[in-house]
């Protein structure tokens, strides 16, 4: 997968280097592009944004810098032919641990152009897992009082345009948006993470929390880890592990358990345990 980031920050996309993400890059699991936005500006300041129409506070980013911005990114031309290439930050892998490249596919090879706003629709791990089976991302950090919406119907030729927002709270820019989108997708992508288990049983992944975890020692300060972890018999620690699910997501998710049992994805055992009523 090849991610293009285009912000006014390129700094601030430094953590894409290091961890998970860097043993991505360093195996070509992974390319990283950074573009500086103000590569595209004409004029002696460099100004990327510029007045709202219509009046109110604060600037709006011009499209006559990103739609340029945006037109080289998807072609990989102009300043975005040579962007910031980011390697890792130091080795993770050995060198001899290097998969193989995968064969080209014959899939919409336009990438998509995420646009990072708090007016978008909601980002989960839905939309991870579908963006981890595309080849091209290239993200749009936007600032101020965000893009002027002319640019994305614009780009909408040359990508699959998804304005998408991180929750109801607004941030100062993109670029941490793009961060933790990156994560959330980079590590769904076979090969980056070493157990293809831990994914699997994560939050959301069958539309629960992940109930509570434990680890050695099985006595810390007088709290013991729950009995049945200890007993060897997957099929109880499987139960266990649902039921715990089940609780912990009624209790500050509940409509994620109204949304599984709309779908019918409850079972008997299930509802007697949200009820309380399980042996
Ligand atoms: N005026 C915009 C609004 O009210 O919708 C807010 C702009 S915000 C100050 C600047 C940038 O931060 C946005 O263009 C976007 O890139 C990013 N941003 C802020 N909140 C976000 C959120 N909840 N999800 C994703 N991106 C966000």
């Amino acid at each position: 997968m090849r991610l293009d980031v285009i912000t006014i920050f390129p700094e601030y996309l430094d953590p894409l280097r290091h961890a998970l993400l860097g043993r991505a890059i360093e195996r070509g699991i992974l390319d990283v592009a950074v573009h500086d936005l103000r590569s595209w500006t004409h004029d002696v300041h460099k100004a990327v944004d510029d007045t709202p129409y219509g009046g109110g506070p604060g600037m709006v980013m011009k499209p006559t810098v990103w739609g340029p911005a945006l037109d080289d990114v998807a072609a990989l031309t102009g300043p975005a032919a040579d962007g910031l290439r980011l390697d890792s930050a130091h080795p993770h892998v050995a060198a001899d641990d290097v998969p193989e490249p995968d064969a080209p596919g014959g899939r919409d090879d336009r990438p998509v152009l995420v646009v990072p706003t708090p007016a978008g629709r909601p980002f989960t791990q839905a939309t991870a897992e579908r963006w981890a089976t595309e080849e091209r991302l290239v993200f749009a950090c936007g600032r101020y009082e965000g893009i002027d919406q002319r640019v994305f119907e614009d780009a909408g030729e040359r990508y699959r345009v998804e304005e998408v927002s991180l929750g109801d709270y607004v941030l100062i820019g993109g670029e941490v948006a793009v961060l933790v989108m990156a994560e959330a997708v980079v590590r769904l992508i076979p090969g980056v993470l070493g157990n293809r288990r831990s994914h699997e049983e994560d939050s959301f992944q069958d539309g629960l929390l992940e109930g509570p975890s434990y680890t050695k020692p099985r006595v810390w300060r007088d709290r013991e880890v729950p009995a049945v972890l200890l007993s060897g018999d997957h099929a109880k620690v499987d139960r266990w592990r649902r039921d715990q699910a089940l609780l912990r997501t009624a209790a500050v998710r509940p409509e994620l358990v109204e949304a599984l049992e709309h779908d019918g994805r409850l079972d008997g055992h299930d509802r007697s345990v949200l009820e309380g009523t399980a042996e």
